[in-house]
């Protein structure tokens, strides 16, 4: 476990926009992705992240706002109540960041990293976080809520991104305009 923090896929790489699936059997290779991917996100100053962002396409996120790690495999929502509407960052598109609409609440079932089932109630921040990592399990990201006028001012950033992953060169400037790093 003395592996340090993993590469962070970036906006245009196919696995961001792949259906992950589902875990049938949770094994120590799992817990291993999970360990990564909490390495990553801290390293990242990120406060959520999903496989597909270090293109795992398996149904596993990790979490923590502040007040503890989560590690949930095959999250599901079970319900949601109420709506609250957050400036988004994402780890996998450096420098943009949107408002995005989620429920405020959010109860979720999922695995734990033994294979142990769980019901989570979130709310607020964590449940934002929550949404946009499992939103990332269906391939859908924070771009596809922008709006037209959004879409037009970002259009070029993303464009920017697209090129510096195809030379392979990191993107210049590591400050995110956003708060929430997802
Ligand atoms: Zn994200």
């Amino acid at each position: 476990m003395e592996k340090t923090a993993l590469s962070i896929r970036l906006y245009g790489d196919p696995v961001l926009r792949k259906k992950a699936k589902p875990v049938s059997h949770i094994s120590d290779r799992h817990r291993q992705i999970l360990s990564d991917m909490a390495k990553t996100m801290y390293a990242g100053s990120g406060i959520g992240l999903a496989a597909p962002q270090i293109g795992t396409s398996e149904s596993m996120i990790v979490a923590d706002i502040g007040s503890g790690l989560y590690k949930l495999i095959n999250p599901k929502i079970m319900k949601r109540e109420g709506w609250q509407v957050l400036d988004e960052g994402c780890l996998s598109i450096p420098g943009v960041c949107i408002k995005v609409k989620r429920a405020r609440k959010i109860t979720l079932t999922a695995q734990d990293e033994f294979s142990h089932p769980l019901t989570l109630e979130a709310d607020d921040l964590l449940a934002c976080v929550l949404q946009h990592e499992m939103e990332h399990l269906k391939g859908k990201l924070i771009v596809d809520y922008a709006s037209i006028f959004e879409r037009l001012k970002i259009k070029q950033k993303l464009a920017k991104l697209a090129q510096k992953i195809k030379d392979e060169k990191l993107p210049e400037s590591k400050k995110e305009s956003c708060q929430l790093q997802l």
